[in-house]
């Protein structure tokens, strides 16, 4: 069969990231993205194999002028033979459990979703629409970064609340980043030999957003993330777990109304929020090492707390063939690594020192001490994913 090319994209409310990706190659042809849409600034950047950054004014374009800038671009990299669209979803509530074509039904049940979503399924269906209208006959994928959850146990994705706002409201816990915690399970699974249907792993994707997993034989069986992505872990901007009763308390106390809290949980907490300066991990580090107090503690609460997390999620696994770190943070913070794993000595987790330096910048690797359970830092790439559930949706259909 011929080499195949997938555009990927992911569709935000004022932006439109893509990548094209062939099977004949490791690095995608092109990537790039269009931001601050359907304003007066709007801007494509893009880069290409060389690398070289190139980036064209689009004054007002919306979403499908972004897309209609890019066309050119795409047909250029790969020759015009472009074989499929794979669409980043975010939420799939419980009707997705894996990537799927997409058809009119596919389309109303991502609709229907957008009440469990309403900040980014809407920007997402925008993105499949458009895309639709300019490629009717190429074949269309939706990824869900829910889809990958859905295999959680129930106790582990119910709320302690009555059972009518599960049934009648879908109230529960969801999680997300699933596409990078299948991706990096999956390659933990082929660096270390071992079968990805008879391996457990513990997943830590550290990003602007961040969430753990339990991976046990190529499924998720739990998560920090919920029905929201502001569940769990210190982010960037997003607090994570806090008292449930804090929204009260804030409404009583400040005579706060649930825009407002929502707002200062969701852009003026985590890394921000604690240290007062950034969410940038490095701009962190980098006070930190001049001995600013709140912005190493604002890395001291992130460590702690994910370790409380992965911790806690020993009780998913049946064994645990090594834990892995990814997304921005989980790549590229030896020190983010070594303050994590220093809380979970008596899990027998023990970094070693010269192999977590060296794992940065792309780097992948083991970097726990011998004889000590595995530490992996492994790059995710869930544009990659994208495209081979893309690739495989194809084959799938065509047979
Ligand atoms: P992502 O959302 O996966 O792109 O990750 C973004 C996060 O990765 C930000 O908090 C960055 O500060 C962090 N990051 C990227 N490079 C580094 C680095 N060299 N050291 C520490 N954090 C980094």
């Amino acid at each position: 069969m011929a080499t195949r090319n997938i555009l990927v994209l992911n569709c935000g409310s004022s932006s439109l990231k893509f990548a094209l990706l062939s099977q004949a190659h490791s690095t995608p042809l092109l990537a790039g993205q269009a931001e601050r849409l359907a304003g007066p600034q709007a801007t494509l950047h893009w880069w290409q194999a060389a690398n070289i950054r190139q980036r064209r004014e689009l004054p007002g374009a919306d979403h499908r002028a972004a897309l209609q800038a890019l066309l050119p671009l795409v047909e250029a990299a790969c020759g015009g033979g472009l074989h499929g669209i794979g669409h980043r979803v975010v939420h799939g509530g419980e009707q997705f459990t894996q990537s799927c074509l997409i058809d009119a039904r596919t389309l109303a049940a991502i609709r229907e979703t957008v009440p469990l979503a309403p900040l980014h399924n809407p920007a997402n269906l925008l993105g499949i629409e458009t895309a639709l209208a300019l490629f009717p006959d190429l074949p269309q994928v939706a990824v869900f970064d829910t889809a990958f959850h859905q295999s959680m146990p129930e106790h582990a994705y119910r709320y302690a609340i009555p059972e009518r706002f599960y049934r009648e409201h879908g109230v529960r816990r969801y999680g997300f980043h699933g596409t990078s915690h299948r991706y990096v399970g999956r390659r933990a699974a082929e660096i270390t030999g071992l079968s990805p249907g008879d391996s457990c792993w513990l997943s830590a994707h550290l990003g602007n957003g961040c969430s753990t997993c339990a991976i046990v034989d190529g499924q998720s069986r739990d998560t920090s993330m919920g029905l929201t992505p502001l569940e769990g872990l210190v982010m960037g901007t997003r607090s994570g777990d806090v008292d449930p009763n804090l929204h009260s308390h804030l409404a009583r106390t400040l005579g706060w109304s649930l825009t407002e809290i929502d707002h200062l949980l969701n852009s003026e907490s985590g890394l921000l929020g604690l240290s007062g300066l950034s969410n940038d991990m490095r701009n962190l580090e980098q006070e930190r090492a001049r001995g600013h107090r709140q912005a190493t503690l604002a890395i001291e609460v992130f460590c702690y707390r994910l370790a409380k997390s992965l911790a806690a999620l020993f009780c998913a696994l049946p064994r645990l063939d090594g834990a892995i770190f990814t997304g921005g943070i989980g790549e590229n913070s030896p020190l983010v690594r070594a303050r994590t794993v220093a809380h979970m000595g008596l899990l027998g987790l023990v970094v070693d020192e010269t192999a977590n330096a060296r794992c940065v910048g792309g780097v992948s690797g083991a970097i726990n001490a011998p004889g000590h359970p595995r530490l992996l830092v492994i790059p995710t790439n869930e544009e990659q994913q994208i495209a081979l559930d893309t690739l495989a949706l194809l084959d799938s259909s065509a047979s």
